[in-house]
């Protein structure tokens, strides 16, 4: 997968991309990354890459030309139709289901704020999409870009090596994780569930499906509403608040 940003810290981009997961990715020749710093596309002697708005008001802006070069010359090494993201607190709400979807593409170039933003034209000229990681404001847009690209790069075939893991994870099935246990067995006075102990496949499932039903409707009720579930998992649903219940009363 083609993957083109958009910045004015190159580094930050590079010094992630080269550990864990993506480290691999990129190595292994999965992913293609391609950082294009701005201030390479400035056209005066200081590298200027940012004014002050029109209108007035506090802060500085991206400029229109610098972005416009940069985005043009990751075009440019892109797959024809690469499309164009800009990460705002203004975008769309950047989810799983996202990350999954955009993984299926040859290609994406994100675009990292700084200062106040954008030179709107710049927006309307060149993104096809826009992101935002969540409704709070951080200072830059390497750290929603990283978390984009990374949430999409962990879902390219071959990129985690189990590809039950990837399955397994939250909000794929619109639940959160079950809890997980390693070594040693007792800690602290605290055991690990006996039933994870007892290489009984069917009851390991159940045990987990449980936990992880409990544990969404407790913290994300909102993530159950309009959720399909089989017989079985209707069964167990059941019999985990009714054992709740249970709980409460004693
Ligand atoms: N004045 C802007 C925020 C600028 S923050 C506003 O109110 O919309 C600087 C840059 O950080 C943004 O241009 C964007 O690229 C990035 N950024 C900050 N918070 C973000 C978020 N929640 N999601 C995605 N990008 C964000």
């Amino acid at each position: 997968m083609y993957v083109g940003v958009v910045t004015i810290f190159p580094e930050i981009i590079k010094d992630y991309f080269a550990f864990g997961i993506m480290g691999r990715a990129t190595r292994e020749g999965l992913v293609d990354l391609n950082i294009f710093d701005v201030r390479d596309y400035a056209f005066d002697l200081h590298k200027t890459v940012d004014d002050r708005p029109y209108g007035g008001g506090p802060g500085m802006v991206l400029m229109y030309e610098p972005l416009s070069s940069a985005v043009k010359a990751a075009r440019r090494k892109a797959p024809a139709d690469t499309k164009v993201g800009l990460v705002t607190p203004q975008g769309e709400k950047f989810e799983q289901k996202t990350a999954i979807d955009k993984s299926r593409l040859d290609g994406i170039i994100l675009v990292c704020g700084r200062y106040e933003g954008f030179d709107e034209r710049f927006i309307e000229e060149f993104v096809d999409f826009e992101w935002s990681i969540g409704d709070y404001i951080v200072s830059g847009g390497e750290l929603p870009a990283l978390t984009c690209l990374d949430a999409i790069i962990r879902n390219l075939p071959a990129v985690v090596n189990n590809a039950q893991s990837i399955l397994d994870e939250s909000f794929l099935d619109g639940t959160l994780d079950y809890p997980q246990y390693t070594r040693p067995e007792l800690v602290d006075s605290r055991k690990v569930p006996s039933v994870l102990l007892s290489g009984n496949h069917s009851a390991v499932n159940s045990f987990r499906k449980a936990a992880s039903f409990r544990k969404t409707y407790k913290r994300r009720p909102d993530l159950l509403v309009g959720k399909t579930f089989s017989e079985d998992e209707r069964k167990l649903l059941v019999k985990c608040f009714s054992d709740e219940d249970d709980q409460r009363k004693r």
